[in-house]
């Protein structure tokens, strides 16, 4: 995809209605700081639309960035903020799950794990979640540039093997430092579209 236009269209928290949007949309899930903001800014090729490292118990929305009014990139609240209450994660739990669950356009759920580490509970929690709503994740690993080449494919291996995979699951290693993977990413989201 040839990036256009983009524009932060619509804004949901938790008592929010979700909108009936008549685009394709993919989403974006990973905890906070695995890189989100930065993957998304990188695919729309903008420096900071997508809100950067959000700070801990600042609210959380699901964002909808409008790419060349054709389909949106949906930008899910970040998990595992050891600050925030309780109440607090249930609600955005909530939140996602009735946007996984409601929403009639969504085409694809990215998940994002970051390379260097093995996947935590709340990734692995995350991973399940997403399949009990029908949709097999896709998983970006990020901050592909921490990692010298030769550990790429150990860590990989490590990532597929800490969600316990199904065999054929994608994996696509990116950097938002170097862009490698963005390519990747923006073929499959076309062809996740159908364009
Ligand atoms: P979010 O909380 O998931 O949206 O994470 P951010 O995109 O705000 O990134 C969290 C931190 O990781 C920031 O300091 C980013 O600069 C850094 N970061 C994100 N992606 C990469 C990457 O691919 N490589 C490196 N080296 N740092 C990254």
């Amino acid at each position: 995809m040839i990036i256009k236009n983009v524009s932060l269209d619509i804004v949901c928290g938790v008592t929010s209605t979700l909108p009936e949007n008549e685009w394709p949309e993919i989403a974006f899930a990973g905890k906070s700081n695995v890189g989100k903001s930065s993957l998304i800014n990188a695919l729309m090729n903008r420096k900071s639309l997508a809100r950067t490292s959000s700070q801990p118990g600042k609210t959380q929305t699901i964002n909808f960035y409008n790419i060349n009014d054709c389909m949106y990139l949906v930008d899910l609240p970040g998990y595992g903020y050891a600050k925030v209450a309780q109440s607090e994660k249930e609600k955005w739990g909530k939140l996602i799950e009735r946007y996984l669950h409601s929403s009639k356009m969504l085409r694809a759920v990215f998940l994002l794990i970051d390379i260097r580490h093995e996947p935590s509970k709340n990734d692995k929690m995350m991973y399940d979640w997403i399949v009990a709503q029908g949709y097999e994740p896709i998983i970006i690993a990020t901050k592909l540039d921490k990692l010298k080449r030769s550990q790429v494919q150990k860590h990989v291996k490590m990532v597929r093997q800490g969600l316990s995979l199904l065999p054929g699951s994608q994996v696509i290693p990116f950097s938002a430092v170097t862009k490698q993977g963005r390519e990747e990413i923006w073929d499959l989201m076309d062809r996740l579209i159908g364009f």
